[in-house]
């Protein structure tokens, strides 16, 4: 079902979309250094948090902490208290206005009447909030702001005989977008919804399988990539090896998230079959040629803009210069919560490389633009130190929707494409010009172009407003927030 959102700003949901990284190991020794390990390559999808769940065959143990993998895992003291052959983790990356508190760090852990179980999830769940009311109403008490406790109650709450049927029976209730990994007593289970919005990949270390949001984490632990699980497939991983049940939770059109290409999954990552990489190049010269610029030079904000930049570049036959320098020692911009810590963020990310711009014209290229707080202050820096003429280009198109299904975006009436033309963004912004790459032009990067009238298989909502998964939640607006931080 394809719904429009409504048009003015989103409802105050923003405190418990969650995107993420998730990563899942069975029947490995050292199974929690291994999803430490996963996790860190992942630390792209957040950064804000991590959890680590492990199990024993006896028992459960779980590590949660604010900060990155590496500061909270990367000692063998807190890998040491993780014990067990099977254990999952969780990135968490906190949308603006919220700070993460330690009851909404992942993985979560209930006790249920088949045992212990932990889950870990990526994306959003469009009702949320409609579930959790009829559960809170049923007796059911919360403890997170988390979409993931709502699955957890309606697993304990289901009937089946086995925690997998409890899965099944609980995620067929859910809406939205999720790539989860669960840890039971008797394995490791991923599940990926019937639109396949967010990725799931399946790999395979020493024999034993593994599940991770994306393949940049077998290639740190030396795992082979295998598939993508497939949308409203179920893998099993147990004792017995890898059980799959496709379709397990529906089928419905694949519509895998447009922006994991352009934005958020790592470049080295091979995302659907494809690899991010080249893919973004590939828009980077489809915008060379849908918007040329007389110029000199061309410049990649770094580091989200450099492949596309690379991309244009070659089709510009222009010459690509890294004008600007990117500290590596702080976070996504985005991922600061506050919008003071935000407008700091960038001038504490990015420095200007003045001999290599001085007196040029440039093609300055970035993957996206959201509020254009980054690109205010870039082309500020550029021109300060000495550019001629600044051409802003960007290698998506113009994002005038806000996403329910779990990327950071803010509501419409801040996202500056939803409130002007490309001239009117390039005078805020202080460049000469700006042009977005064409929404064909994406597909075609993409997916090698639109097959004629028919729908792309991606989710492309946040560019032209068209909701495949239904926004539940969204047209109940009077609901009481419940799950709204305190
Ligand atoms: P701005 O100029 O303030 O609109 O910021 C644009 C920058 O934000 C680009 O460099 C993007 O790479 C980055 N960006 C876009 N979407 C997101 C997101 N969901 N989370 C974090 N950063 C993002």
């Amino acid at each position: 079902m394809i719904r429009t959102a409504r048009d003015d700003s989103r409802p105050a949901i923003d405190s418990f979309r969650e995107e993420c990284g998730i990563f899942g190991v069975f029947g490995t020794e050292n199974a929690s250094a291994i999803a430490a390990l996963g996790l860190h390559a992942l630390q792209h999808r957040g950064q804000e948090a991590a959890g680590i769940v492990s199990f024993d065959g006896n028992q459960f143990f779980a590590h949660r902490a604010q900060g990155r993998v590496g500061d909270s895992f990367g000692s063998g003291k807190v890998i040491g208290m993780l014990p067990g052959n099977a254990a999952i983790g969780h990135n968490r990356y906190s949308t603006s206005g919220t700070k993460t508190q330690l009851r909404d760090i992942q993985p979560i852990f209930a006790e249920i009447a088949q045992g212990g179980v932990a889950i870990a999830h990526n994306g959003n769940l469009t009702n949320a909030r409609t579930l959790k009311r009829d559960l809170v109403q049923r007796g059911c008490i919360f403890q997170s702001t988390m979409d993931t406790e709502v699955i957890v109650h309606l697993i304990a709450t289901a009937s089946g005989p086995t925690f997998l049927d409890r899965l099944i029976e609980a995620l067929h209730q859910v809406e939205g977008a999720y790539s989860l990994i669960a840890l039971s007593e008797t394995g490791v289970i991923g599940a990926r919804d019937p639109n396949g919005v967010r990725p799931l990949v399946l790999g395979e270390l020493h024999g034993q399988a593994v599940l991770a949001s994306e393949t940049c984490a077998f290639d740190i632990i030396g795992a082979k990539f295998k598939r993508s699980v497939a949308p409203g497939e179920i893998v099993h991983i147990g004792r017995d090896g890898v059980r799959s049940l496709p379709g397990a939770l529906g089928r419905a059109p694949r519509t895998f998230c447009i922006f994991e290409y352009i934005y958020f999954a790592r470049p080295d990552s091979v995302v659907e079959g494809k690899n991010v990489y080249a893919v973004r190049q590939q828009i980077g010269r489809l915008l060379a040629r849908d918007a040329p610029a007389d110029a000199d030079i061309v410049v990649p904000v770094p580091d989200s803009g450099v492949p596309a930049g690379l991309g244009y570049a070659d089709q510009a036959g222009l010459p690509f210069e890294l004008g600007i320098i990117r500290n590596h020692y702080v976070g996504r911009t985005f991922i600061e919560p506050t919008d003071e810590i935000r407008h700091l963020g960038v001038r504490l990310k990015h420095n200007v490389n003045a001999d290599a711009i001085d007196g040029k014209r440039i093609v300055l290229v970035d993957d996206s633009i959201v509020r254009g707080t980054t690109s205010t202050k870039i082309v500020e820096m550029l021109r300060t130190n000495g550019a001629r003429e600044v051409h802003m280009r960007i290698a998506s198109p113009p994002t005038t929707h806000p996403c329910y299904y779990g990327v950071d975006t803010p509501e419409r009436k801040e996202l500056i494409a939803a409130q002007m033309d490309e001239n009117a963004i390039a005078a805020k912004i202080g460049a000469d010009s700006l042009r977005f790459v064409r929404l064909e032009s994406l597909f075609e990067a993409v997916h090698g172009g639109q097959p004629n009238g028919k729908r792309m298989p991606y989710c492309a909502a946040c560019f032209t407003g068209d909701y495949p998964i239904e926004l539940i939640d969204d047209m109940h607006v009077e609901l009481p927030l419940l799950l709204e931080e305190t």
